[in-house]
């Protein structure tokens, strides 16, 4: 699949539209606290101004209910945008309002404009096609960076594109980069390559461990999705989160992976709590048997031992969902531990986003990865095999 390409499109002194995901986490305070995602966007910023380009940014934050809201304003986003830029950023005070328009129009070559929370237009989430013409509307050209909102058919990242051909529209280096690694990484991995999937449920990554199966050599099973399979297998699990609905997804995965020869390792033991808290009573038990009432909130020590061996060979790494709770100090041992393990290893190793890429980044194992995705449920869509919204019409197609 290739993509419409930033450099082959002439943008020279054009105003340029640039879908960004400046989606950041912020403390209590309204502090930035990772700005990874906006400095993964300088690369495609900086080529348009480079080209003379006046650049329109637009990005969502949170998730206000389609009004203003002054608390997800994206105002730290353009103190830190100036920061990183070392340029002035302009913060419109709405997204297609009369501040944006006037704002928007009067831009001269290399001035940057962002306008407010996309979604504090409720259309957005609604793919609404009014609203989509309006920001295509302000702009020559449009392109894609947000990688980690092209899952979503939203005004800004799908209905816009319809406003654009082919001459006039791009996927940016960031959203570009992603979808290239992912295609790379599942297509022509080098082998042997492994999975580690967990995090809380079965049903979220359903379909991305059916179409896994099939590519890799093996998978390790972790965090709270693990307990379904254990079930299966007639273990007691206690307390632990179960999806009793799944039990017969769980019995076909592990019966694909006997078929097509794919190692698939669940948890031999787990750290086991009496309750949901970080105040719990907590206990390392065997993972066939968890005490009735108690629940497994972490992988044990032996799983870990287990999954390091296995690893050991392994040339590829695909890392997607914590191994526990990793959110609470004493059940984060099991997710850090295997944090380290792969971000030491001489494998090509792949974080894929959202609490995965959190994870790491809290540990300050984020350079050791080869690659950390910018977006979790959009690399998971990827791994389920589907083409994303926002990237179906930014495809090359044959003439
Ligand atoms: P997901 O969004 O599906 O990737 O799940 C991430 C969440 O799974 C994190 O917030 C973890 O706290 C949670 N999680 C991981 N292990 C467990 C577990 N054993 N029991 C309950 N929740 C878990």
């Amino acid at each position: 699949m290739e993509l419409l390409n930033i450099k082959k499109l002439d943008i020279e002194k054009k105003k340029v539209f640039i879908r960004c995901d400046f989606n950041v986490p912020m403390d209590e305070f309204g502090n930035i606290s990772d700005d990874r995602r906006i400095r993964s966007a300088l690369a495609t910023i900086n080529y348009c101004l480079d080209e003379d380009c006046s650049v329109i940014l637009a990005s969502h934050l949170g998730r206000p209910k389609g009004e203003m809201d002054a608390k997800y304003s994206l105002a730290p986003v353009a103190r830190r945008l100036h920061h990183l830029l070392k340029r002035e950023v302009v913060l419109a005070e709405d997204v297609i309002g009369d501040d944006a328009k006037e704002k928007t129009s009067k831009m001269k070559c290399c001035d940057i404009v962002l306008l407010e929370n996309l979604r504090f237009e409720e259309g957005e989430t609604k793919n609404d096609k009014e609203l989509a013409r309006k920001l295509a509307d302000m702009a020559d050209v449009y392109i894609n960076d947000a990688f980690g909102v092209s899952h979503r058919a939203h005004a800004s990242v799908e209905g816009i594109t319809h406003f654009f051909d082919a001459e006039h529209k791009a996927a940016g280096f960031l959203l570009e980069k992603e979808i290239k690694f992912f295609g790379k990484l599942i297509n022509n991995p080098v082998r042997p390559f492994a999975a580690i999937v967990g995090g809380s449920k079965v049903s979220g990554k359903l379909e991305a461990l059916i179409n896994l199966l099939p590519k890799v050599d093996k998978i390790f099973i972790g965090g709270g999705m693990a307990f379904t399979f254990l079930k299966q297998m007639g273990y007691d699990i206690g307390a632990s989160l179960v999806e009793d609905d799944l039990l017969g997804d769980a019995q076909h995965i592990m019966n694909e992976a006997k078929k097509l020869g794919v190692k698939f390792y669940l948890p031999v033991d787990v750290i086991a709590a009496d309750k949901f808290s970080e105040d719990a009573v907590s206990k390392i038990v065997t993972a066939q048997e968890i005490p009735e009432g108690w629940m497994g909130l972490d992988i044990g020590p032996a799983t870990v031992r287990l999954y390091r061996e296995a690893l050991a060979d392994v040339q590829t790494i695909l890392w997607n969902g914590p191994m526990g709770v990793y959110e609470m100090e004493k059940f984060a041992r099991g997710s850090s531990k295997i944090a380290h393990f792969v971000a030491d290893s001489y494998a090509t190793t792949v974080v894929g986003g959202g609490d995965t890429a959190d994870l790491v980044q809290r540990i300050g194992l984020d350079e050791e990865m080869s690659f950390i995705s910018t977006g979790g449920g959009a690399s998971l869509e990827l791994l389920e095999g589907k083409v994303l919204p926002g990237v179906a019409s930014l495809v090359v197609t044959e003439e």
